[in-house]
């Protein structure tokens, strides 16, 4: 048998300082994970159980410039930690659940609000408002065995050198291994699974020719700017 085309080459993330690529599975996200983002949301700060949606693979974008996606007037930027499983499964525990964790990179989950705001209110998916062509920037991913895992660390992203989001990995309502474990009572966890993991409060709307620069302390960087449609 052959194929009636040629399939897509896989989606990988170089890994940093090595010749290495992360070969990715699934894009899994986690909502309101920083109580003040889930307030500035009109959401709950309390410790309700984190909600799940998720990414296209290809969705994924290395690119020092992002094109500015179509069908929006409110194109939102949410840096956040983002975790790269090395192994898959369904973890026992914490402990468990932190030991598939191959290493973190800096992303970016762009957001088109306004289609966002509106799929809440008529009760619809929110795939057309997260999961687009060139969605989710993200950094190099930074091995665990040389960043550990990362509990606190400055998260912070800038436009045009303006501050427009800093928080502290400690402020997430869940940590990234009860993320794990939650995500994993929907779905085995696979190896090449990324886990976008929330994002603190200050999120706005970006337009073409934006500067975007992230960070997150102990992780990396991310850098890029907005193109044009
Ligand atoms: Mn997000």
């Amino acid at each position: 048998m052959i194929y009636t085309f040629s399939p897509p080459r896989p989606v990988a993330v170089p890994v940093a300082d090595s010749d290495a690529l992360f070969p990715v599975h699934r894009v899994y996200c986690v909502g309101r994970n920083y109580a003040d983002h889930a307030l500035e949301m009109g959401g709950s700060p309390d410790r309700e159980p984190p909600f799940f949606f998720s990414k296209p693979a290809d969705a994924i974008i290395l690119d020092s410039v992002v094109p500015f996606p179509p069908m929006t007037g409110d194109l939102h930027h949410e840096v956040e930690l983002v975790v790269a499983l090395g192994a898959g499964g369904i973890p026992v525990d914490e402990a468990a659940a932190s030991a598939m964790v191959y290493g973190y990179a800096v992303g970016v989950d762009l957001t088109r609000r306004d289609l966002q705001s509106a799929a809440k209110k008529q009760g619809r998916p929110w795939d057309v408002a997260k999961g687009f062509d060139h969605s989710a920037p993200l950094s190099t991913i930074l091995p665990a065995s040389e960043c550990g895992h990362p509990g606190r660390g400055i998260i912070r992203l800038a436009v045009n050198g303006e501050e427009k989001q800093r928080g502290d990995l400690s402020q997430m309502i869940w940590s990234v291994p009860e993320v794990l474990v939650e995500l994993s009572r929907y779905f085995e966890l696979r190896s090449g699974d990324l886990v976008f993991t929330g994002t603190p409060a200050g999120v706005s709307a970006l337009k073409q020719g934006d500067r975007v620069e992230c960070s997150i302390e102990g992780v990396g960087d991310l850098d890029f700017t907005m193109g044009g449609e």
